[in-house]
């Protein structure tokens, strides 16, 4: 098993899903139990819907890698019900596969979030504040899983599904190379359907607000989500933490329905947010450990989304908490195993539908019936996003050194030289947590900073 953690690291994957956690080092675990997480539950994103149609294939094999890997005797495809013919068409694969079989989900919200899927498909518990790995469990993203199935056969990571969406003339869920600008995305899918308009980099309910349209594609990039300018989604994330308290001072009336709908309260955790606003407030009565327990969010944004009659912003409240926290050096203290969940969590469930209207982004949802076509296959499934098949090949790509968890990657390359696709451009550092990064276009080395700028042409 040697061989195939060091061919993930070679191939520099990480976690495509999330904070980009190295994969070299997560299937480095022993665990009896592999979930490859296709529930993608951020509206409007099917990147991973395309890998899991097209791709299904490698898919499978980067989950039985996986699971070998971590020494797993358990593994299960997570899709949701209402994907139903990729949930069709992986029950078919997977047939006659020992120990793996599809889990379908319920189409709510957050459900890809790792603890909660844990619970859902295994019915097992990862302690608050813990890793599910803690639970016997390694979740891995269906992008990640594919990636893994490239990387044994000697291919790096260098480009991903991206769906661009929102506010665009042609929505589309393309391949792009990692380094590929937000702007050469939204031109691809035919360029923004309005004059002033803002790009979320992720989904619209957890991605971040991107400075401008120079911002890049990279391993973690699922979404590129273009919203006007004065959208709630983008007006909420504009608003600065002292205007958010203010607010929380003026009109949080301790309702506690997001304290009722929190995902991670409803597990067990011991996570409140109405007592958090409340101690933020100054107001009486919040116990004096209120503020630590932002720890416990996973800012999935429910509470802000869904729940708070007020339009207020516990997980805007919660992020700035945390933040302080870890700039004074100070760590969860919260970690408890014997968790047990909300009595009435199944029906506090937030479906997804309610999720979009409530974001705001319903208009720009739902085209269904696309057909994803590829190498000559097609396959019909419902979709809001035309899928690109042909490949993009961007004139410049610029590509971060710190794209994953740890620290970023000291280039090996210099300004000048001649790179070909694929080749590395980028070592983790000696002793550090990182991953490796590559060309993802031949070109032409034109700069390197906190990226490597490589422009198109030079080699093919
Ligand atoms: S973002 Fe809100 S709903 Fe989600 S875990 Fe945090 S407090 Fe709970
Ligand atoms: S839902 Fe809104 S008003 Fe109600 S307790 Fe939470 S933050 Fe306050």
């Amino acid at each position: 098993m040697r061989d195939i953690i060091q061919a993930i690291k070679d191939a520099g994957v990480v976690g495509a899903g999330g904070a980009g956690f190295p994969t070299h080092v997560k299937l480095s675990a022993t665990v009896d139990t592999v979930i490859a997480n296709g529930a993608e539950c951020e509206p409007l994103l099917e990147a991973d819907l395309a890998v899991m149609a097209l791709e299904p294939v490698k898919v499978l094999e980067g989950l039985k890698i996986a699971m070998a890997a971590t020494g797993a005797t358990r593994g299960y495809v997570a899709v949701k019900k209402k994907r139903e013919s990729v949930l069709r068409a992986m029950t078919e694969l997977v047939q006659g596969e020992e120990g793996i079989e599809v889990f379908a989900l319920d189409d709510v919200y957050p459900i890809g979030d790792e603890h909660v899927l844990v619970h859902e498909v295994t019915g097992r518990y990862v302690p608050e504040g813990g890793l599910p790995l803690e639970a016997g469990v390694v979740v891995s993203n269906v992008t990640t899983l594919a990636s893994v199935a490239d990387a044994a056969k000697g291919r790096p990571m260098i480009s991903r599904y991206v769906t661009v969406a929102g506010a665009v003339a042609r929505p589309i869920t393309a391949r792009l190379p990692i380094g590929t600008s937000v702007a050469d995305a939204i031109a691809l899918a035919g360029g923004p359907q309005t004059e002033r308009y803002r790009v979320i980099m992720g989904g619209p309910i957890m991605g971040k607000l991107a400075p401008d349209t120079s911002a890049v594609v990279t391993k973690v990039t699922g979404g590129i989500i273009v919203l006007p300018a004065d959208h709630p989604q983008v007006k909420m994330r504009e608003s600065d933490i002292g205007t958010i308290i203010r607010q929380a001072k003026a009109a949080c009336c301790q309702c506690m329905s997001c304290t009722e709908t929190c995902p991670r309260h409803l597990l067990g955790h011991r996570i409140a947010p109405h007592l958090i606003m409340r101690a933020v407030s100054m107001s009486p009565g919040a116990p004096p450990d209120a503020v630590a327990s932002a720890w416990l969010c996973s800012e999935c944004a429910v509470c802000a989304t869904v729940s708070c009659p007020s339009g207020l912003s516990p997980v805007r409240v919660n992020q700035a908490l945390k933040a302080s926290m870890a700039r004074k050096g100070l760590r969860n203290p919260y970690h408890e195993k014997g968790i047990v969940s909300h009595p009435l969590r199944g029906a506090r469930r937030v479906p997804s539908s309610r999720v979009i209207t409530r974001a705001g982004v319903g208009s720009y949802a739902a085209r269904p019936g696309t057909s994803y076509a590829e190498a000559g296959r097609t396959a019909h499934y419902s979709a809001g996003t035309e899928c690109l098949s042909e490949a993009f090949e961007p004139d410049r790509v610029i590509i971060p050194l710190l794209q994953h968890a740890g620290a970023p990657a000291m280039p090996c390359v210099k300004v000048g030289d001649e790179v070909r696709k694929g080749q590395p451009i980028a070592e983790i550092p000696e002793g550090k947590l990182g991953a490796r990064v590559h060309a993802s276009i031949s070109g032409l080395v034109s700069d390197i900073g906190n990226a490597i700028t490589i422009v198109a042409g030079r080699r093919g």
